[in-house]
């Protein structure tokens, strides 16, 4: 961190700044020019806050050079981490996964139906939403336990391992106890840090979406929130921003995915499904996040999407997402992923 002091900052308070920084351990490079005097803090700042440095009256700006982020960070771990779901399901490091399946789980022949269709297209996770956010409390909210109970009703005839979401830490022995495969945290809980802390100290995947208007740190200091913890099987899912364009649900932040990756080493999916809200645009995005280097899909997919009690009208049918499928295998072999 470089910090930047006021001129003719006392000379005695300097000194006493000084001190309190070296008694946090912090060796200093003390630079002195005709008008500006500059500490270079040479250490590890991730616990420093730049609003504690700021508050000190000697000081004029600060800044970080270094980033907040310690163990997701690409800089001291080089090589790609690969996550495991379900001891068999491997997303990263050349390994492409898909998860697929309905936003809500809704009926037992629903998710059985889809849960079949979606392991024979050949997607390796099962998705389906049991307790969801939604915008209004007057619409559906999930299944809640049940819901939980028939994707292990559904993981029992398919043997894949599934993934739904979590917003609240009071579930968490019961997602524990359906031993859940992949937790996922929502777009919307992206920031609930009790939440992300308390995913942090399972052992379980997690599958944090990033939020609505988040940036790429403040998402990866998400997942650095769960790694403190001692998880270290965290994947990125990016589905879309909120930007000025009003004709679809939100923007495929696809530039996201090579950032991601310059920062961190986890591995980074997509989700085209939430980021279009329109069903027609969800293939093309899929072809795009296979060739800007995503591991991995979470794609909505309903036996009916008209009747669905949630996000219908971004969901496929079973038949669009076998075409689906069959349009990103060749482009995975080109790109040299494996299909998991
Ligand atoms: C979902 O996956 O159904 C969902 C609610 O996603 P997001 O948190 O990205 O909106
Ligand atoms: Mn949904």
């Amino acid at each position: 961190m470089i910090i930047v002091l006021k001129q003719r900052a006392p000379a005695d308070q300097v000194q006493k700044f000084c001190a309190e920084l070296k008694g946090m351990g912090f060796e200093i490079n003390d630079s002195v020019g005709s008008d500006t005097h500059i500490l270079g803090l040479i250490g590890d700042t991730k616990a420093l806050s730049e609003s504690w440095v700021l508050a000190n009256p000697v000081v004029d700006t600060c800044r970080r050079v270094s980033e907040p982020y310690k163990k997701a960070n690409r800089k001291f771990h080089p090589d790609d981490t690969v996550v495991e779901v379900g001891g068999k399901v491997k997303i990263g490091g050349g390994n492409f996964a898909v998860m697929a399946g309905p936003c809500s789980v809704e009926c037992e022949e629903q998710i059985t139906l889809v849960a079949r269709r979606v392991q024979a297209a050949g997607a390796s996770i099962l998705r389906g939403g049991a307790f969801k956010p939604r915008t209004s409390p007057y619409s559906f909210q999930g299944l809640r336990a049940e819901g939980l109970e028939l994707l292990d009703h559904a993981r029992s005839q398919t043997g894949q391992p599934i993934v739904t979401e979590l917003m609240n830490n009071e579930h968490i022995p019961l997602f524990l106890d359906k031993k859940v495969d992949m937790i996922q945290i929502g777009a919307r809980n992206m920031q609930n840090f009790e939440l992300l802390k308390a995913v942090g100290r399972t052992n379980v995947p997690v599958l944090l979406k990033r939020g609505l208007s988040s940036t790429l740190e403040e998402f990866v200091m998400s997942a650095e929130y769960i790694m403190a913890e001692g998880n270290p099987n965290v994947v990125l899912c990016e589905r879309g921003i909120r930007t000025f364009e009003t004709s679809m649900r939100n923007t495929l932040d696809i530039s996201a995915v090579p950032m991601l990756k310059k920062m961190t080493h986890l591995p980074v999916v997509i989700d085209p499904s939430h980021a279009a809200g329109i069903a027609f645009m969800v293939p093309s995005l899929a072809k795009a996040a296979v060739a800007v280097g995503a591991d991995g899909l979470m794609i909505e997919v309903h036996n009916d999407p008209a009747r669905a009690k949630s996000d219908g009208a971004q969901s496929l049918t079973p038949d669009q997402f076998d075409d689906l499928m069959s349009t990103i295998r060749p482009e995975l072999e080109f790109f040299g992923k494996t299909l998991n």
